[in-house]
């Protein structure tokens, strides 16, 4: 395995590769890595030729109030697990490198830049699009890998391929959970045991809610989900919406294949979670 920090370089080597008919896998990372980014490491490792695992802390995704600063970079651990799961190349540049002074090209997705998470992380996802445009370029990927976890992350960058014609394939990849439901994350790491205890409450909720969304009606669905977030101590929602699975449209009464979409704090820490609800057949959810 080796470690590549400069991004003509990581190209560079991609291009040499792609030229010798290898096909590349990406799994772009912010480290703090987790068996959740295993398992897309994993995926690569079995579809792809060679495994490029991008760690960087993207800056120009983070809001000027947010975490950047404290964000984990356990770089020797990150490196070890890489190592242990064969992966070929981790790409880990500097922010300058990626994001130098004189820096002025982003991409920007409409409407579903500005939802969700958009509507309280602002210019997050034009700075997520925009750091994963270049590392598809930097690594020549033929699949990048993303997890449903972030799942309005997952549809931005679809939408973002699908209209720039990016040759890199999207491959989706489920949530990993801990056993007891909480969806893995690196922001996990901020939550104390108590917090950790309280935020179980998140995923057993979205559960119950795809249960629910089977015969019972949006409204039904959307309440009850906001009443079980309220009633964690020290929680406050961000948003706790239901959208439709393949566009983030809001859904309605017709909707067949929903996601059900939470942003909570839990004290100092924000966490998401969300869970794919498909309606029983032949219910119209009313
Ligand atoms: P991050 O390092 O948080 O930016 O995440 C890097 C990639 O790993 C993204 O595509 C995430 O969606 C994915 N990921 C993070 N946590 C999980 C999880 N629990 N299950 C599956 N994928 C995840």
């Amino acid at each position: 395995m080796k470690i590549i920090k400069i991004a003509s370089q990581m190209q560079k080597i991609a291009l040499k590769h792609i030229k010798d008919g290898d096909e590349i896998g990406l799994v772009p990372t912010m480290g703090a890595l987790h068996e959740g980014h295993i398992s897309l490491i994993a995926k690569s490792v079995k579809n792809d030729d060679i495994t490029i695992v991008s760690i960087f802390v993207n800056p120009v995704q983070f809001c000027p109030n947010e975490d950047y600063l404290k964000y984990p970079r356990p770089a020797k651990k990150d490196k070890e697990i890489c190592k242990k799961n064969h992966v070929d190349y981790v790409f880990m540049p500097s922010a300058n490198d990626m994001f130098p002074s004189d820096h002025k090209t982003f991409i920007e997705i409409k409407t579903l830049q500005d939802i969700l998470c958009g509507a309280f992380r602002i210019n997050h996802f034009r700075g997520v699009a925009t750091v994963v445009a270049k590392l598809f370029n930097i690594s020549c990927a033929d699949r990048a890998y993303f997890g449903m976890k972030d799942f309005q992350q997952l549809k931005i960058v679809e939408k973002m391929g699908k209209d720039l014609n990016f040759r890199t394939k999207i491959i989706p990849c489920s949530v990993v959970r801990e056993r007891n439901g909480l969806a893995l994350s690196s922001r996990n790491s901020y939550l104390s045991a108590e917090e950790k205890k309280r935020s179980l409450n998140i995923s057993k909720s979205l559960k119950e809610a795809a249960e629910d969304f089977k015969s019972r009606d949006l409204n039904f669905v959307k309440k009850t989900v906001i009443n079980k977030l309220k009633k964690i101590p020290g929680s406050e929602i961000d948003y706790a919406e239901i959208v439709n699975f393949d566009d983030l449209s809001p859904a309605n009464k017709n909707t067949k294949k929903a996601v059900f979409a939470v942003a909570v704090w839990i004290g100092k820490t924000r966490l998401i979670d969300n869970i794919m609800m498909i309606k029983d057949k032949g219910r119209s959810g009313q």
